[in-house]
């Protein structure tokens, strides 16, 4: 059987109250939210049985902080040693919810910021006011993180109206001490082509600044050999990246509805958690020969943060 998931991801919901451009979430879906507090705790409660402590999971959506047992599910993990990170549009962090959310063993959380002002922002998320709440967020917690031993990134899209505005975020964001993660804009979602950049020097040279500045220590995520990347992807969105690694097959990534996939990108399930146990999932006929697809693939969203394993020059 394949190791342990490297990364386990539970989409806590479909729901999110964003209208982003790139994204089809908001649009609605397939995928109920079927699975409850109870069972995701289970979830948990499976994987720690099979593994013991120390993994990483990953809470997502749609907009994770929408599910109503976002943060039972958190402390849960966290009480049985599992780092839990997530990733929020931010919109639900307010004064009133800080101690809460602080409280419930989250350690690494990342906020969608997309620019420096609500132009950007608030354009590519569809929601005016998106930037000011991103901002307040980002201003409580930092006043309340050092105690909390949380650790706070921002994590933006590269897109035509932010090009200009990306190293500058990036700076912003070190002199804060936050990490600064970019995602590749992935041609989806209803609007995704007002996002893509018109000028592909522009957004080239937009990466080479990037690139210089985490060549120069600052603590963007991506390296810079994936940012180099980055830059091929946005002068040939159809390349293929043969030397990458997709680490997908690695990953685990749980749905609403409890259905199971390895890569968010296809359309082939490997199980439903709902009726069968992860470990048998995780091991079984369906995952094997996904993991065999994987090993094949190589579509740009292998860029992602989320899959990207490392890569030669290709
Ligand atoms: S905030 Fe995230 S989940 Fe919500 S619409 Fe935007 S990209 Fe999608
Ligand atoms: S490259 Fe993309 S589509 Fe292919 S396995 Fe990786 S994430 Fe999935």
């Amino acid at each position: 059987m394949a190791a342990f998931p490297e990364e386990v991801t539970f989409r806590l919901t479909s729901r999110c109250d964003f209208r982003c451009l790139h994204c089809d979430c908001w649009l609605g879906g397939p995928e109920p939210d079927r699975l409850g507090t109870a069972a995701w705790k289970d979830l948990v409660s499976q994987l720690v049985l099979w593994r013991g402590p120390g993994w990483r999971l990953h809470l997502t959506g749609g907009e994770p902080l929408l599910a109503p047992g976002f943060r039972e599910i958190c402390a849960h993990a966290a009480g049985l040693g599992v780092h839990v990170l997530a990733t929020t549009n931010a919109s639900r962090i307010t004064r009133g919810s800080l101690a809460p959310l602080l409280g419930c063993g989250l350690q690494q959380l990342w906020i969608s910021l997309d620019g420096l002002g609500p132009a950007t922002h608030d354009f590519s998320r569809g929601r005016p006011g998106a930037y000011a709440r991103a901002r307040e967020a980002l201003d409580l917690l930092l006043s309340a993180a050092p105690s909390a031993q949380l650790t706070l990134g921002i994590a933006a899209i590269v897109m035509e109206h932010n090009l200009e505005e990306l190293p500058a975020l990036a700076e912003w964001g070190a002199g804060l001490g936050l990490q600064v993660l970019l995602h590749p804009l992935v041609r989806c979602g209803p609007d995704w082509g007002r996002l893509w950049p018109r000028s592909t020097d522009r957004a080239v040279l937009a990466l080479e600044r990037l690139a210089a500045l985490r060549a120069r220590g600052c603590p963007i995520a991506n390296s810079v050999a994936q940012l180099r990347l980055f830059q091929r992807y946005y002068r040939d969105p159809e390349s293929r990246f043969l030397k990458a690694v997709c680490r997908s097959g690695r990953s685990l990534r749980v749905h609403p509805d409890g259905t199971c996939y390895l890569c968010d990108f296809g359309k082939d399930p490997v199980g439903d958690a709902g009726k069968v146990p992860l470990k048998r999932i995780w091991g079984g006929a369906a995952a094997r020969a996904r993991r065999e697809e994987i090993r094949r693939c190589h579509r740009a969203c292998v860029l992602n943060q989320c899959n990207f394993g490392g890569a030669g020059s290709s």
